[in-house]
């Protein structure tokens, strides 16, 4: 048996997810918490956010994320692909930085205008 915490809302729900029964989960308040703490075992996903290196802007560095979660394990290379971006100013927000990353099929995009 696994506890885990709810991120999925406010609330933050400790479940148990039962690993040696097809990972039941209790301590959910709603739906949402069942699939959160199967997927939380096995196979944990998170979306990543940053900033950006930028030249010719009037701030040095740029918020972004992934547009969609990656898994847990790739978080520390897709952190270290951010490493190698210079973005070039202007870029509108949502502006795609890297598609793929790290061979997902999330993308890096900007969270706001530079
Ligand atoms: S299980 Fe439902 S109510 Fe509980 S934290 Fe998750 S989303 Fe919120």
């Amino acid at each position: 048996m696994k506890e885990v915490i709810c991120i999925c809302c406010p609330k933050g729900c400790h479940l148990q997810v039962d690993e040696e029964h097809d990972y039941k989960v209790t301590g959910n308040g709603c739906p949402n918490g069942l699939a959160y703490g199967k997927e939380e075992i096995t196979n944990p996903t998170r979306i990543v956010t940053s900033t950006v290196r930028v030249t010719g802007g009037i701030h040095p560095r740029c918020p972004v994320k992934t547009d969609k979660a990656v898994p847990k394990k790739l978080v520390p290379a897709v952190m270290e692909a951010l490493n190698d971006i210079d973005l070039k100013a202007p870029a509108a927000g949502g502006a795609v930085v890297i598609e793929h990353v790290c061979g997902t099929d999330a993308n890096i995009v900007t969270t706001r205008s530079i």
